[in-house]
């Protein structure tokens, strides 16, 4: 493959983009890689194009190595598929709707596991036909609510999506696993600087669900990872380690206490340190109680509930609204309070909830035999020595509370930090929920019908693109790992004598050994700006023929390491050839 830049359908930028943060949107656009079309929407040039087959094949083999077959569907899909999942009301206003000339609705596939479910309905019947792997690769439509970071978020992308068919259980976790060692060799292939992380809160099981984080500071993704090992979760995964319980036995009595003025754990904190109670207190022996109802989809009632955490910690409504999922989660208003009289704000404690039926959770830390200062349940007061399991008897635990760095890991090894990613893949073990919507079924051995179980798996193909660029530029380009890059050398001829001519030669004796090469033959264009170009573009080699060819001599630069080295003009394809295939 030989490109001229002379011919090159390329214009790199000096500025950054007015709309650009990240530096991938900046590169990207920059190098002439991507073209923004509309918000959420890019063009990709003949580089940009290379980039992204390139990412694409990679892809494929392992999709292929692990059995997958690869098909096309439609993007374009009718309503009633949707309508028959619920996934035309629940993907809400992130699906593109439409309408044909003959009024009937439509939309562009957000992802598609409804019409992979029919199509494998409508070619296998009998269990000899299982398991099967079917992928594509293909543009994917979803009307983000923030399209951001150029190609990172867009309404238009390039996704890999596939879907595993299996008979039972254990199929669908060896199809499972599969994917994920694939998905393990994609992103090392592409060089890519990433963790797994399971998706789903705990209470929904291991590992049914996980998410390929490219790590940058960049990324949309907050998750945590241990200072003394390679645990990584999402932060709404995170299970606390639950202390010890400790025995009740000869524990001081609850006391009731008056604390005028103290609403809030700081005011009552200070007033606990001042009274002389024999002790001192901090926050996190304080039980802060959180008001908050629920409401599972399709009911009309909310549900009020209590939820207990150490009141040095926020309720994190994320983890909250993960562990409620599908349920909606909300605060109290104040006229929840006026309905509700036995709950006195900022004094709410353990009984008034437990005494009115109210469900009552929470955190891992409020273990048996535990004790705390709480509310009253009365206007200016506070209970000391309310111990867990003798003086309050909750419904069980929830995880809610923060996540702080300093938190001991849930492996037991090393304290939590928090870091940043970008969601690069996700492997998911779907069930029977598609099948049992489409009545996706094989006749069995014994001549009865067994539903099918699936898996859906997802890798952004056109966000690994920008993830690469995240993890892999300087502040002068990108910097392609070789992998991806659009060619393996970027030969660059400057100056006023016979340098182009011999840049094109070498160049095209390269092609011939099978090298990619880019060539700078531009006339007329300075040194400086070839030289600012093949840096903005991150080819990974680039051989320069300029003022030394007189004495024969080249320069090989190495884009990563920023490494130069002269080598003699009758030796510089076999070096590069070397290297190139070598690396
Ligand atoms: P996110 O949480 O980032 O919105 P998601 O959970 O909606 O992603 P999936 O439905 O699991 O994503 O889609 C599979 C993969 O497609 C994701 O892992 C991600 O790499 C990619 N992807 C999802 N949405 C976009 C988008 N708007 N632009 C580019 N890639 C995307
Ligand atoms: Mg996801």
């Amino acid at each position: 493959m030989l490109l001229r830049m002379s011919t090159l359908f390329l214009r790199t930028l000096r500025e950054d983009p007015a709309d650009a943060e990240v530096p991938s949107h900046k590169l990207m656009v920059r190098g002439g890689y991507v073209r923004r079309a509309a918000p959420g929407i890019y063009s990709w040039l003949p580089l940009g194009k290379m980039v992204l087959d390139n990412v694409a094949s990679v892809v494929r083999e392992e999709m292929n190595r692990i059995g997958g077959q690869e098909v096309l569907l439609p993007a374009l899909l009718p309503r009633e598929y949707y309508e028959a999942s619920g996934r035309w009301t629940e993907y809400g206003d992130t699906l593109f709707r439409l309408t044909d000339r003959k009024d009937a609705d439509y939309l562009l596939g957000p992802t598609h596991e409804e019409l992979f479910t029919l199509l494998v309905k409508g070619e296998y019947s009998s269990y000899k036909d299982f398991p099967a792997i079917l992928y594509q690769i293909q543009e994917k439509f979803r009307d983000e609510a923030r399209p951001r970071a150029g190609v990172l978020r867009g309404r238009e992308f390039h996704m890999k999506d596939s879907y595993s068919f299996d008979l039972d259980d254990e199929g669908l976790q060896r199809s499972y696993d599969l994917h994920r060692d694939a998905y393990i060799r994609i992103f090392d292939r592409l060089g890519l600087n990433y963790v797994i992380v399971s998706a789903m809160s705990g209470a929904m099981g291991g590992s049914a669900s996980e998410e390929f984080l490219a790590e940058t500071p960049t990324g949309e993704d907050t998750f945590v990872r241990s200072t003394a090992s390679d645990y990584a979760a999402n932060v709404e995964a995170v299970q606390t380690p639950t202390p010890p319980a400790l025995p009740i036995e000869g524990r001081p009595e609850a006391q009731v206490h008056h604390t005028p003025d103290t609403p809030t754990i700081e005011t009552l904190v200070d007033f606990l340190n001042g009274v002389g109670l024999g002790r001192s207190f901090t926050a996190a022996d304080t039980l802060k109680n959180v008001l908050v109802k629920t409401r599972a989809p399709g009911e009309a009632d909310w549900e009020i509930m209590g939820v207990g955490v150490p009141g040095d910690r926020e309720v994190d409504m994320k983890r909250l609204e993960a562990v409620l999922h599908p349920a909606e989660v909300e605060l109290l208003d104040e006229s929840d309070f006026e309905a509700n009289p036995f709950l006195v704000k900022g004094y709410v404690g353990p009984n008034a909830l437990l005494r009115n039926k109210l469900r009552y959770l929470v955190d891992p830390r409020v273990a048996e035999g535990s004790a705390w200062v709480t509310g009253a349940d009365e206007p200016d007061h506070h209970v000391v020595d309310l111990v867990c399991g003798r003086d309050f008897t909750p419904d069980g635990v929830i995880e809610a509370a923060e996540i702080r760095e300093g938190d001991p890991s849930p492996d037991g090894r090393g304290t939590l930090y928090t870091a940043r990613g970008i969601e690069i893949g996700h492997i998911f073990q779907l069930g029977r929920k598609f099948a049992d919507a489409f009545g996706l079924d094989a006749l069995g051995p014994d001549g009865k019908p067994r539903r099918i179980t699936m898996g859906s798996y997802g890798i952004g193909v056109s966000r690994v693109v920008a993830a690469i660029v995240e993890q892999s530029h300087d502040d002068k380009g990108i910097i392609w790992p070789r992998e991806v890059a659009p060619a393996d050398v970027h030969v660059v001829g400057t100056g006023k004598g016979e340098q182009i001519e011999v840049a094109v030669r070498i160049a095209e004796e390269l092609a011939d050994r099978g090298v990619r090469v880019l060539v700078d033959d531009r006339k007329g264009v300075s040194p400086g700006v070839k030289f600012t170009d093949a840096e903005l573009l991150g080819i990974p080699t680039s051989l320069i023929v300029g003022k030394g060819l007189a004495q024969g001599v080249l320069e090989l630069r190495d884009r990563a390491s920023g490494e130069r080295e002269e080598i003699a003009v009758d030796t510089a394809v076999e070096k590069v050839v070397r290297s190139v295939k070598g690396a």
